[in-house]
């Protein structure tokens, strides 16, 4: 089972993994955005972890809530408003029961990521962070490892794509080449799951 203290784990290493690859998020968004991918991550995560220290939410839903409404509130950004949505959808799915399942959390972040791409209009291939968090959800209730691997595989997968959603689309075919900014970042949102339940 999967208690409060888990989720508050997860962010920690999620801030922990964003505060040392900020520099190679930034860059990764300098060649097909604006250059800001890195410091966007890493101020929304250390607000995530000021906040869950402040409030100590009591149930691992109230701390993927929590998390995601600072994220939106502090992140300007297209990343603030999904990243946000994502945890405070998957939060919500999550209910208030004060232990989860593997299998409840595999449940719950695919209504999240759901929700990301309701919000934002994207599909698997449209290299975005979709393309690193949908490969992760499929195999979640198997191992953290694993799905710390597709969603690594999804973000790498990324590079030979053309973007279709957000700034990098802007660039149409010069966005070939690269790998997208929010696809490595969520790469270190699933990775952190393995962290936290070491
Ligand atoms: P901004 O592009 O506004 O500067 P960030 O640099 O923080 O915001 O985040 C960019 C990342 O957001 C992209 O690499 C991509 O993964 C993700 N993104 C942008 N638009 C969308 C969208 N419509 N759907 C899903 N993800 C998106
Ligand atoms: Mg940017
Ligand atoms: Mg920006």
């Amino acid at each position: 089972m999967l208690d409060t203290d888990f989720f508050r784990r997860w962010m920690s290493a999620t801030a922990a993994a964003v505060d040392r690859e900020a520099d190679r998020l930034t860059e990764l968004d300098a060649a097909i955005g604006d250059a800001d991918h890195g410091m966007n991550m890493r101020r929304g995560f250390n607000a995530v972890c000021e906040v869950l220290e402040k409030e100590e939410p009591a149930t691992p839903g109230a701390v993927l809530t929590s998390a995601g409404r600072q994220l939106i509130s502090t992140v300007g950004g297209a990343s603030g408003p999904l990243y946000g949505t994502l945890l405070r959808r998957t939060g919500k799915a999550l209910g208030d029961d004060a232990e989860v399942t593997v299998g409840q959390l595999a449940a719950a972040l695919g209504t999240g990521v759901a929700a990301v791409a309701q919000l934002g209009g994207a599909r698997a291939g449209d290299k975005t962070m979709l393309d690193a968090l949908l490969p992760a959800v499929e195999v979640l209730e198997s191992s953290f490892g694993e799905a710390g691997d597709a969603a690594l595989a999804g973000a790498l997968a990324t590079v030979p794509l053309r973007a279709h959603k957000g700034r990098a689309s802007y660039l149409g075919e010069r966005s070939i080449g690269h790998q997208d900014p929010g696809a490595a970042s969520a790469a270190l949102l699933v990775g952190a799951l393995a962290e936290a339940g070491e």
